[in-house]
Parts: structure tokens; C-alpha cells; sequence
């Protein structure tokens, strides 16, 4: 098969949405973009091996090479509109073409984000995909903006990407369905773009999870220039590691990483409004998780014990 015939099959998408002058086929792709919104882009590369697990499925790897980048939009209360991608393959094996199209097309369709170009290249396997969405003017949602007394808040619950991660590569023990549960938070993370929608008209702060709770909650504070304390009991946990001892829980939800929940911060004074809001239109997944201190980059939990940050890193 040859890269053109690919690129054709796989990715030249029917129902090019208005804003799509030129997409797939041109020598670039040309958007049309409205006076009063702003672009708002972000780039995720994902490699095997070091992202996903070399056996993941090639379904699960169209998902969430997606779906992270989504949740960064997520995180700036973007809303996505078309993403490019570019594919490093070692061979082409058109059943996992087929499959990774199909993960990524699901997710692009339930999303509204529309692939409009990409490169294909020969060599290990690695995905780069480039998102790009909108957002009113001035309306984008940044780290910097938390202060003191503000309340963090928090989407869905912590760490069973991370158990889900453990159970794959190390054999940690999960009853059957939890396990099942913990790998499908791993492999097909759900981007957080309708709680983003709730939260933009009220939040001063906002990250996504993506390096552990602790780590990136670390990232909003250095940006805010301020503290957090966190109140551990409170943490949101589902069920599965609910189950699991208490220290090892605690562990993956503060440190375990591919959470791709959002955090964010909300002024006291907004939170009867904003507690409201959510009742009426949230689904249950947003909940208070600690309040926002003076103390620059501290994080203590509700005993005033220093939590320590470190989470994952490359390097
Ligand atoms: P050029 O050599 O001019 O860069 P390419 O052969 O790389 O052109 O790509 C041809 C067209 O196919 C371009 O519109 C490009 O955006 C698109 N394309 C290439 N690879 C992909 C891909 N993996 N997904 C989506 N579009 C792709
Ligand atoms: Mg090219």
C-alpha cells in the first residue's frame, strides 16, 4: 500500500465542517477562524514503550493520543475544532490502521474535532498530534490565575489510570473487574470538555492531570505564586481503589500519573453560584478537594503535613 493510498483510506475524513477551507490533500490545511475568538494550540507526542505500553491496543492508542491532547483544551476552557497528526509507522499493518483510525475517528466525532492534515513517516512507532481549539476572547483559562483563599476543586477521581498502569507492567494484583475498570481509565481517558465549559465562566485557575495530582497541582501553584492545602480524606477515589490499602490508594491518587482530570480553583465567594451550576448541569464528577494558601509552593494536606510533589518525569 502506498503512503497516498494510506493517508486516503485512513485519514481523508468525509464531512469537512464549514470552518475547514482546505483540509487533508493540499499541501497545508486552511481554518477559518472567528473576530471575536482566540486559538488556542497544543502539540502531544506519544511513543511506544514510553507513553503506552508497546501491546496496547491500536484502537486504545487512537483514543488517547486524542484524547489527551482534548484535555489540555479542556484545561485552557478551549473548545476543540481540528487537530493534525503526524504518524510514525514501522510497517504498514492495515488491521491496526484500521483499528487506530477508528479510536481516534470516535473520539473526533463525539469531540467535534476534525483532522485536517498530518505527515506519515517510516520508523518506530510514535504519534504527534496537534489540537487546536477556540475560546473567547480573554476567556482562556490559565495556571496563573489561583489565589489565596480561593477552593480547589477537582473532575472525576484520582489515580486508577495508575493502578490500571501497575496492574500491566508489574503484575499488581486487581480484583478482575477493577482491573478491567483501572485499564480502561489508562487507555481511554475521558477529555473533561463539558466540565470545562461549567468551570470557564467561574474558575480564576485551571491544569489538567496528566504527571500525578501532586506534580501538576505543584505546576498551578509555582504559576499562581501561592500554596495549597489538601484535605486527603476527601480525595475523590472510585471504587477500585477503594478497595486496595489505604497507603498504596493514597499513593497512586496524590503521585500515579494519566489521571486526565481537571483541577482548578474557584473564588470563595462564587462557590454558592458555582456549586448550583454544576448541581444543575455537572454530572455528579466535580468536587471540592482544598483551598489555595499564601505559603508559595507548599502544599500541606489537612494535618499541616508537607506533601511531597514529585510525580513523573522524562527525565
Ligand atoms: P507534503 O509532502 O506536501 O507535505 P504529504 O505527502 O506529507 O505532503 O501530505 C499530503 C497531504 O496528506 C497533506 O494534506 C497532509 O496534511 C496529509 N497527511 C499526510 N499524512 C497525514 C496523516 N497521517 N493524517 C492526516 N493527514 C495527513
Ligand atoms: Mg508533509
Amino acid at each position: 500500500m502506498h503512503e497516498f493510498d494510506l493517508i486516503q483510506k485512513y485519514f481523508n475524513w468525509n464531512g469537512l465542517p464549514a470552518n475547514v477551507s482546505v483540509g487533508v490533500g493540499d499541501d497545508a490545511a486552511v481554518l477559518e477562524i472567528a473576530a471575536d475568538e482566540q486559538l488556542v494550540t497544543s502539540i502531544d507526542t506519544f511513543i511506544s514503550g514510553v507513553h503506552f505500553p508497546h501491546d496496547t491496543p491500536a484502537e486504545a492508542i487512537g483514543h488517547k493520543a486524542l484524547a489527551v491532547n482534548l484535555s489540555d483544551l479542556a484545561a485552557m476552557g478551549a473548545s476543540p475544532q481540528w487537530f493534525t497528526l503526524a504518524l510514525t509507522l514501522p510497517e504498514i499493518r492495515q488491521n491496526w490502521l484500521a483499528d487506530f483510525s477508528r479510536g481516534l475517528k470516535t473520539l473526533a466525532q463525539e469531540s467535534a474535532c476534525f483532522l485536517v492534515g498530518g505527515d506519515t513517516t517510516r520508523g518506530a512507532l510514535s504519534i504527534s498530534i496537534q489540537v487546536m481549539g477556540v475560546v473567547k476572547k480573554g476567556q482562556a483559562l490559565t495556571r496563573s490565575g489561583a489565589r489565596a483563599g480561593d477552593l480547589i476543586y477537582l473532575t472525576g477521581t484520582l489515580g486508577d489510570a495508575h493502578a490500571g498502569l501497575e496492574s500491566i507492567l508489574h503484575g499488581f494484583e486487581l480484583a478482575a473487574g477493577d482491573k478491567a475498570y483501572c485499564q480502561k481509565r489508562l487507555h481511554r481517558p475521558t477529555p473533561r470538555l463539558q466540565q470545562s465549559e461549567l468551570i470557564r465562566p467561574f474558575a480564576t485557575a485551571c491544569i489538567d492531570l496528566s504527571d500525578g495530582f501532586l506534580q501538576d497541582l505543584g505546576h498551578l501553584l509555582s504559576a499562581s505564586r501561592c500554596g495549597a492545602q489538601i484535605n486527603t480524606a476527601e480525595l475523590p477515589l472510585s471504587k477500585a481503589l477503594q478497595t486496595l490499602p489505604q497507603d498504596i490508594a493514597m499513593q497512586f491518587a496524590l503521585s500515579g500519573g494519566d489521571d486526565y482530570e481537571l483541577l482548578f480553583t474557584i473564588p470563595k465567594n462564587k462557590q454558592p453560584e458555582f456549586e448550583k451550576y454544576i448541581k444543575k448541569g455537572g454530572d455528579g464528577l466535580i468536587k471540592q478537594v482544598g483551598v489555595i494558601t499564601h505559603h508559595t509552593d507548599q502544599i500541606i494536606d489537612e494535618n499541616k503535613q508537607l506533601l511531597d510533589q514529585a510525580g513523573y518525569s522524562h527525565f
